[in-house]
């Protein structure tokens, strides 16, 4: 076995891992120790990296498609590219630079970003190239830039260990950033002084948490953080000096906030005037307070004003630059930093320049030995899917993101999508929503088998190393950009010094070439490079040549960037929401993450232990919802916006209000027979960063008449290839999904891996159907115990494997009458004796017949540890310390504590 340190590729807290290998198979993974983001702990996802590097779905040749009407070919990757290159410079010719783009992702290196953007930039000749992180933290760069005139989180997580109070807004940080939310338990266990104040409509387990959780009503963010700097300003609780001294703006700033009363806003708000007026209280009497922010904040149609609105609450009270102190914004991708770092998005340029500065636009060309830079600036990820859409944009490079599960309004993404003329998907995997659109697949390398730097929350850049190498044909992703800008530049005729440009032989001379970028600006890397990092460790930016170490905090001395070095307050925008309720739509959306699943689910949605603690989607709505419509826990709802509709079970929850929905954002077509909660969100987004409103939306809700049912479960039981072939099963019914009224595709299981598939349907599925399913999961009937009742419409079958005292049940089909499928899958799952369940197969009965079939919800997904194990023990009077001495739960990756602690909090029945 070999082991390799590098970086988890899930969120942007950027924990190191050290990846253990045995021959070209990853098969371990432990957190780094000496990492300093995550001083070797993991969460519940990144405990898991090495189980979601599977062969089953990944991209491992080029495949063609001659036309949209015949199935994809395999193909040689130097026909791949010249195809590629032919129909760019087609398009380039005859319709200019413009009429292509590029759509990259925040799982991207910095290596790969630095050649997309020279790619894009000097090559083709235009800025039409954006990131998904557009998605995610655009609105934070915009609020950086507007108040401190640089996109520079100032802060670092040791100041989590510093701070007196920390405020959390708009992040379920103990789901998204689970080890920055491990970082915050620990500082608060050390000293009972240091509150914590959560701003979330949602009380989640970050919200549960909280001294202070404000249940703030949607969007009303940039009024609230008003209304607290009013307070602060009436109760003289801001830094007047500070003020004169480093900042502008604020006597402005200040007319504006006179109308923000606590007493005129609350209601607005959803809040108690009182509650603001202790956060604000709070906030100006701690000597060291921290803010995080994340989507929340951003992914709203004033995201930047939002952002900006906690800035402003820092600044006038002078709280940043020093140790504990700050606004810190989180970032949702691993390197979403280093995407802003690099200028990959639209507006931006490499090393922190901007399009539409003619300064910047001269430097970058003069490094890249172009004349000039493309002036027009380039078109946002919802703008440019719009472009795609119209025909002003005709050819899309689409690099490691699944657009068609993860945009906004899906339904016009797909026919962007399917209008293109020429759709390259570039990814490690070749089952995304996305791929199904493409035109030309190119396998990429990912996670594991890459090499290269991310930049992490707090401007740590970190080496990312490959353990293994890549499947098949599959190449990493700065080369895949090389070759295809080097076959771009034949067919262009460009000039030899541009095409000499892509000639990189590794990453680390990639890396060298973009450090040079960085030089002499505010995130100068001059004295890094690979070499620098494999021997001094992680390091934060700045770091220029000559530094024996990275910044840890920055305005320590007070100079903000710009011209004045004075920090900026700004008018605030407080608009609530793009959508707001009506009689037609009287649900409010909000969206948000699971604990143990990340983004559109291509990684983690491959690893059936990371279903337990959320088997199957829902959307949740308050008790009284359910109460006062009649609706049951659990029944199917047709969920309609103005955009689309789906259809999900409901669930009754009091993380929301009376008249809020929630539905994670994860679930999408490869689980559903719709494409997920982005089919309802809406694509208004923010005028100045361009981030579309992914949080809210309007609803109506209705129950779905769906009366037939079926449930299929299948399990390989203990395999060797258990896994892969529960992945191989699935992939096989993801292309059926769509054809069905609605239907759930999901995993589960730990040692004996489960597929499961339930469906609802209007009317009968025709037998054939049936039968294809059957034969899909390999339980034909000729092998299966088999019950019929025609009358009824009711098909059951059991598949039973192994003989004696060995035998157990494999699989299970219920068509027509289901009501055992949630006791039997728990039976399928821990393999429960057949002998014990023979008798109760076909019954319909929705009782477990047996106490080992009962099924259980797991809260610790490391130790496995159940609901009901929990809720005993704290019955039986044990405290956490004592669940975690007996049960073990919360004694790995600690992402199940904040849950425990809920749990603890109310009384429990034994
Ligand atoms: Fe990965 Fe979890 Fe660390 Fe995020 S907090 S980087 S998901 S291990």
């Amino acid at each position: 076995m070999t082991e390799t340190s590098s970086v988890c590729c899930y969120c942007g807290t950027g924990c190191g891992v050290i990846v253990q290998a045995a021959g070209d198979r990853i098969i371990g993974v432990r957190g780094d120790p000496d990492h300093p983001a995550n001083f070797g702990k993991l969460c519940s996802k990144g405990n898991t990296l090495h189980l979601a590097a599977v062969r089953t779905g990944r991209a491992t040749v080029p495949l063609l498609r001659e036309s949209r009407s015949v199935l994809p070919a395999p193909t040689s990757w130097d026909n791949a590219l010249d195809v590629a290159a032919e129909r760019f410079s087609r398009i380039i010719r005859e319709h200019g630079p413009d009429a292509v783009a590029f759509y990259v992702s925040g799982q991207l290196l910095t290596e790969d970003y630095y050649v997309f953007n020279k790619l894009a930039r000097a090559l083709v000749g235009t800025n039409n190239i954006d990131s998904n992180s557009r998605l995610c933290m655009s609105s934070a760069v915009a609020a950086y830039k507007a108040t401190l005139s640089a996109d520079a989180v100032p802060c670092s997580y040791e100041d989590i260990d510093l701070a007196d109070l920390m405020l959390i807004a708009g992040s379920n940080t103990a789901f998204a950033h689970p080890i920055v939310f491990r970082r915050i338990e620990a500082a608060r266990e050390k000293n009972p002084d240091l509150k914590l104040i959560v701003v979330d409509p949602r009380r989640t387990d970050t919200a549960a948490s909280a001294d202070l959780h404000l249940a703030i009503a949607p969007g009303a963010d940039a009024l609230l953080y008003s209304t607290m700097l009013h307070v602060l300003l009436w109760e003289g609780l801001t830094d007047n000096a500070f003020i004169a001294a480093h900042t502008s703006g604020f006597n402005d700033l200040r007319t504006q906030l006179a109308e923000f009363t606590p007493g005129a806003v609350a209601a607005v708000c959803g809040l108690k005037a009182d509650e603001i007026v202790t956060a604000a209280r709070m906030f100006g009497n701690a000597k060291a307070p921290l803010s995080f922010w994340c989507q929340g904040l951003n992914q709203s149609i004033h995201g930047t004003a939002n952002g900006a609105a906690l800035i402003h609450l820092h600044l006038a009270t002078g709280k940043i630059g020093k140790p504990g102190m700050g606004p810190f914004s989180l970032t949702g991708q691993p390197n979403a930093m280093g995407g802003r770092e690099t200028g990959t998005m639209a507006n931006l340029l490499p090393g922190h320049r901007d399009i539409n500065n003619p300064t910047d636009r001269a430097e970058l060309a003069a490094l890249w030995g172009i004349p000039a830079l493309p002036e027009t600036p380039g078109k946002t990820a919802v703008e440019l899917f719009d472009a795609l859409a119209d025909g002003t944009i005709k050819a899309v490079w689409i690099a490691c993101t699944n657009p068609a599960q993860s945009l906004p309004d899906l339904n016009k993404v797909r026919t962007a999508l399917t209008k293109a003329e020429f759709v390259v998907v570039q990814d490690a995997w070749g089952d995304t929503e996305t791929a199904a659109y493409a035109d030309l697949l190119l396998p990429a390398a990912t996670w594991g088998e890459k090499d290269g730097t991310v930049t992490n929350s707090e401007r740590r850049i970190s080496r990312v190393r490959a353990a293994v190498p890549p499947p098949g044909e599959a190449r990493a992703d700065w080369r895949i950009a090389c070759d295809f800008a080097i076959a771009l530049g034949h067919k262009l005729g460009s000039d030899n010094t541009v095409n000499a440009g892509f000639v990189f032989a590794s990453p680390s001379e990639v890396y060298a070439e973009y450090v040079k970028t960085t030089v002499g600006r505010d995130l100068d890397i001059g004295g890094l490079s690979h070499a620098a990092l494999d021997r001094l460790g992680p390091q934060q930016w700045p770091f220029p040549a000559g530094a024996t170490a990275g910044t840890a905090r920055l305005y320590a001395d007070r100079r903000f960037a710009g011209a004045d070095f004075r920090a900026k307050f700004i008018p605030i925008d407080t608009h609530l929401t793009a959508e707001t309720p009506d009689a037609r739509h009287p649900f409010r959306l909000l969206t948000g993450r699971l604990r143990d699943q990340w983004h559109g689910m291509s990684r983690t949605g491959r690893v059936p232990r990371l279903y337990a603690h959320e088997p199957e989607p829902r959307i949740q709505l308050h008790p009284a919802d359910l109460n006062r419509r009649g609706w049951q826990d659990g029944q199917l709802m047709r969920v309609k916006s103005r955009r689309g509709e789906i259809v999900l079970p409901v669930a009754a929850s009091d993380e929301v209000k009376p008249g809020q929905a929630f539905v994670a954002m994860h679930w999408g077509g490869r689980s559903l027979s719709h494409d997920g909660v982005n089919v309802l969100t809406l694509p208004a987004f923010d005028p100045v960063s361009k981030q579309p409103e992914l949080k809210h939306a309007a609803l109506r809700i209705e129950p779905a008449a769906l009366p037939w049912r079926m449930v299929v479960l299948r399990s390989p039981g203990l395999t060797a290839d258990a896994h892969e072939t529960v992945l191989a099963w699935r992939a096989k019914l993801a292309p059926l999904l769509a054809g069905f009224d609605y239907a759930a595709l999901t995993l589960d299981g730990r040692e004996r891996p489960l597929v499961a598939l339930r469906l609802a349907l209007a009317a009968p599925l025709a037998p054939e159907q049936i039968e294809q399913i059957a034969r899909i999961l390999e339980m034909p009937q000729e092998s299966c115990l088999v019950y019929r009742d025609p009358a009824r419409n009711v098909v059951k079958r059991a598949l039973i494997e192994g003989n004696d005292e060995n035998a157990r049940l494999a699989g299970i089909l219920l068509a027509g009458e289901d009501a055992a499928g949630h006791w039997l899958r728990t039976a399928l799952r821990d393999g429960v004796p057949i002998d014990a369940l023979r008798r109760w197969l076909f019954a319909p009965r929705a009782e477990p017949p047996v106490a080992a079939t009962v099924p259980r919800k797991v809260i610790c997904n490391c130790l496995d540890v159940s609901e009901s194990e929990i809720k005993r023990a704290i019955a039986a009077g044990a405290s956490l310390t004592a669940l975690q001495e007996k049960l073990k739960c919360g004694t790995s990756c600690g992402s199940c504590v904040p849950e425990i602690k809920r749990m603890l909090a109310v009384p429990q029945v034994g």
